[in-house]
């Protein structure tokens, strides 16, 4: 089979041959149709993971057909599509799998950076990190819901914001533009902030009511003129983008952080002190949560705009990711 793999920090991806890998017990195997480019692939490509290993697949929006079974494996079949997201398997052990928090669990896993991801023909994943995929959704729509599609859902529903709130989403790329179409669809009056005015027209035609040019305009202030957000859903991973967002929170209002970046958030305990405002952090959510964000978009009508390249075009695909002029979502196809 081909795979795209990294292998070493750094290094270039590299399409190489491989033995097709076999289940072990409680795992499958997928035949991959689809695995999405995430920006957090740049964990793999650049080492920036602790304890990250080498050659490494990467690739964690996966979606397939399940094409053999491990020992063990009862509730999934032979033929069943499936996919694979952030969750990639938790240990059923530790305290916080015990209290049924899986979401955190102390030793969970991350396809393509625990074990090899979905950049591969074929691939081999623990049966508690499969997600059913409904008939409506194709391989392709499928696959950038498995982490930018949950994580946004996911995010929002436990914001804290009713119908009606004003949210704001800041970044409108691959997670922002589904974060601005759940939004929508779950009754918020929402705000999408981007830098330049280039995205303002798609992103009302997605379902915001308001764009903020983050360039031109002071998007604190604007916010502010709106009433404050209740929530404000941070997706591009700038730190300092997020930082000068805190004053737009109205009173109680809470800073969700999906975008994954190293560097500091820039705050002052002054700030979070008046209107008690929140800053939270927030990582994908369990399989189960991923079902619920697929039924979701059956029924709303929520679904990616993508791009696709071949497998073989990994690098050209993780180039157009990261350059972040793809509209909006980049996905390898099998
Ligand atoms: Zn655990």
């Amino acid at each position: 089979m081909k795979v795209a793999q990294i292998s070493r920090p750094g290094g270039d991806f590299e399409v190489v041959e491989r033995e097709i890998p076999k289940p072990n017990a409680g795992q499958v195997r997928i035949k991959v149709l689809a695995c999405g480019v995430c920006h957090s692939d740049v964990f793999t490509k650049e080492g920036s993971w602790p304890g990250i290993q080498y050659p490494r697949i990467p690739g964690h929006e996966v979606a397939g057909l399940i094409d053999e079974l491990g020992a063990g494996v009862s509730v999934w079949k032979k033929g069943q599509r499936v996919g694979v997201g952030w969750h990639g398997g938790h240990d059923n052990t530790c305290r916080e799998c015990r209290r049924g928090d899986f979401r955190n669990c102390r030793n969970v896993t991350i396809p393509g950076i625990s074990y090899d991801g979905g950049y591969q023909q074929y691939m081999v994943a623990p049966m508690e990190a499969l997600v059913a995929i409904p008939e409506n959704l194709s391989d392709a729509e499928a696959a950038p819901l498995m982490d930018a599609g949950i994580t946004t859902y996911n995010a929002l529903r436990h914001s804290g914001a009713l119908p009606g709130d004003l949210v704001a989403v800041q970044g409108v790329g691959g997670l922002g533009h589904l974060g601005i179409q759940f939004g929508n669809k779950f009754g918020y009056n929402v705000a999408a902030i981007g830098r330049g005015p280039e995205n303002a027209a798609l992103a009302k035609k997605l379902g915001a009511s308001t764009y903020i040019d983050s360039k031109s305009t002071n998007a604190a202030e604007a916010l502010q003129k709106l009433g404050g957000a209740q929530a404000i859903l941070a997706t591009a991973p700038s730190s300092k983008a997020m930082s000068e967002l805190i004053d737009g929170l109205g009173p109680n209002g809470k800073l969700i952080v999906v975008g994954a970046a190293f560097d500091p958030i820039e705050v002052t305990p002054v700030q979070l002190i008046n209107g008690s405002r929140v800053i939270q952090g927030w990582a994908a959510g369990t399989p189960a949560d991923t079902e619920d964000t697929l039924r979701f978009a059956v029924l709303s009508g929520v679904r990616p705009m993508i791009e696709t390249y071949p497998l073989e075009k990994a690098g050209e695909a993780y180039d157009r990711m990261m350059s972040g002029k793809a509209e909006f979502r980049v996905v390898l196809t099998m």
